[in-house]
């Protein structure tokens, strides 16, 4: 009886797994072809100074439109482009389309200066040529380097570190300035941002929802503010909701802030309605 159970219970993960194959077969074909359609856009995401409100800058945030059907959402397909290094000429475009934008916006007018900030999977840091086609966007979009921010997480930690140093370093002699992103939530650590050396974190939107509901949250945004004050790395919360949770931030010495209390991802029609009149 146990064994057949065994054996029912193994036919039906099989089945399980057969069903996320195909589920996923059938997401790589539509992000491929979705690719070639132009189904992807970008919404740019405010960025603000907090103790001025000025705004500093947007972040490029990835959207699929498929021409009929619902929006995807990045949490969905971007693991997928990372599986099947879709991510790779995804990245490439996103980067390229923010940059321009960033450069068009401010020949518009936009109050300088105005930093662009690209998300970087780890699977495109690894690319040998990462380097090399981040300064070759800059030079065709003619954005300078300065204004462009890389976010990375801290799975990069995880990569071989010394090629990672060595990248991060070739960016940064560039001008170009790199974010860890979501952090707090995985390996991050004084050591973690000594040694790659940004110039920027960014607190996990988990623990700014929590700020005044979770003293121990509270606790640790504390911990990290003082943290990079004492490492000089400047300092941006995601996920800023409410005005308390902003008063907050802003009077723990927190530099800026991103969330929807000021501003949510917007198309960019009504980002330049907003910022640019
Ligand atoms: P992320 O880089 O940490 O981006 C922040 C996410 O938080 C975005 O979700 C943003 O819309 C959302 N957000 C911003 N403010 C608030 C707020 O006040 N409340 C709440 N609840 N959420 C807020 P989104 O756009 O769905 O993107 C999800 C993730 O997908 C990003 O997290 C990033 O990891 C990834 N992603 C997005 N675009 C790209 C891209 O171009 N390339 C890569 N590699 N990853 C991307
Ligand atoms: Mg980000
Ligand atoms: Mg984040
Ligand atoms: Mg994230």
């Amino acid at each position: 009886r146990a064994k057949s159970q065994g054996g029912g219970r193994q036919v039906f993960y099989q089945e399980e797994m057969s069903h996320s194959l195909t589920r996923q077969l059938a997401m790589e074909q539509a992000l491929r072809k979705a690719i070639e359609q132009n189904e992807l856009l970008l919404h740019y995401q405010p960025q603000f100074a907090a103790e001025s409100q000025a705004l500093i800058g947007a972040e490029a945030l990835i959207r699929w439109q498929p021409k009929n059907g619902p929006s995807v959402s990045p949490a969905v397909f971007i693991p997928i482009a990372e599986e099947t290094g879709l991510i790779v000429p995804i990245g490439n475009w996103v980067t390229r389309t923010a940059c321009r934008q960033a450069v068009a916006w401010m020949q518009q007018g936009l109050s300088q200066p105005f930093l662009i900030s690209v998300n970087v999977s780890l699977r495109q840091f690894q690319e040998p040529d990462f380097v090399a086609s981040i300064i070759a966007i800059l030079e065709e979009t003619t954005l300078p380097p300065e204004l462009l921010v890389l976010e990375i997480t801290e799975s990069i930690a995880m990569s071989d570190e010394r090629e990672a140093v060595e990248k991060l370093l070739a960016l940064k002699d560039r001008g170009i300035q790199i974010a860890m992103d979501d952090f707090g939530t995985g390996y991050s650590s004084l050591a973690v941002l000594k040694r790659y050396q940004v110039d920027k974190l960014k607190i996990d939107q988990a623990f700014v929802r929590d700020i005044g509901e979770n003293e121990e949250q509270s606790t640790i945004i504390e911990a990290i503010l003082a943290m990079a004050a004492s490492l000089k790395v400047e300092v941006i919360a995601e996920g800023v909701e409410t005005h308390s949770q902003y008063l907050f931030l802003k009077e723990r010495g927190c530099g800026a802030i991103q969330g929807y209390y000021f501003g949510k991802p917007l198309a960019v029609a009504d980002f330049e309605g907003r910022f640019l009149r």
